[in-house]
């Protein structure tokens, strides 16, 4: 669990590339520029943790490239001590983002060995998220809504039900929402019945997939 001054130069190097791509989030920003992305990774990538990239994980999956991390993050708005919903727990790397906003986490992860691993992990890192679940995220945290923000962080074919109403009135939901290229869009709740909806481009993401496994 080594973080040196190579990779911290690395990683100011990361957060200009996403200020060039158009991230302007001062607290997204510092927050990935004070979170070692190589120790999310399996060794076989360590050299590349700092690009901007996607790369494969456990059982399959992949952490999202840091791009996407900001950009469905800065969506969120999130202020510190908000309740938020990440379904895609993943290498945990999002959880991390989170956590450094000052959020109270809760996140969803459907693959056994990725829930076990990470949920180990995060604490070694001193990222404490309020509750990590092994479930499907298809159904959202009941027991734990409202939220004031919810981040899909795979592929969804539809949007799902329950997350638009375990949202409170004004949070935000951020889902990349298709089959094979999703467009990442945003439902804001104006209203017990009402939502406000935006689309902001094409994205590529691992598929969210129904029931545990
Ligand atoms: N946020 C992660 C991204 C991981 S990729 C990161 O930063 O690394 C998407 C993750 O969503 C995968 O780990 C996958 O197993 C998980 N996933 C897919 N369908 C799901 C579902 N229905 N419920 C919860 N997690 C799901």
């Amino acid at each position: 669990m080594n973080d040196t001054f190579k990779h911290k130069g690395l990683r100011q190097k990361l957060v200009n590339v996403l200020i060039n791509k158009g991230i302007v989030d001062k607290n997204v920003l510092k927050a990935i520029g004070n979170i070692p992305r190589h120790l999310f990774m399996d060794s076989g990538f360590l050299d590349h943790a700092y690009q901007d990239k996607a790369f494969p994980i456990a059982a399959d999956q992949t952490i999202s490239q840091p791009y996407t991390v900001a950009f469905q993050t800065e969506l969120l708005q999130v202020n510190k001590g908000d309740k938020i919903l990440e379904i895609g727990t993943g290498s945990g790397y999002q959880t991390a983002v989170l956590c450094e906003l000052g959020a109270k986490v809760f996140s969803i992860e459907r693959q056994q060995e990725l829930f076990k691993k990470t949920s180990k992990f995060l604490p070694k890192l001193g990222y404490r998220a309020k509750k990590l679940v092994f479930g499907d995220g298809y159904k959202g945290l009941i027991e734990d809504a409202p939220f004031d923000g919810i981040i899909v962080t795979a592929g969804a074919p539809f949007v799902p039900k329950p997350l638009l109403s375990q949202l409170k009135v004004g949070g935000r939901l951020v889902i990349p929402v298709g089959d094979d290229i999703q467009v990442m869009t945003m439902f804001i709740r104006k209203g017990q019945k009402e939502f406000e909806q935006q689309e902001f481009g094409e994205f590529r993401f691992v598929p969210l997939l129904e029931d545990k496994n």
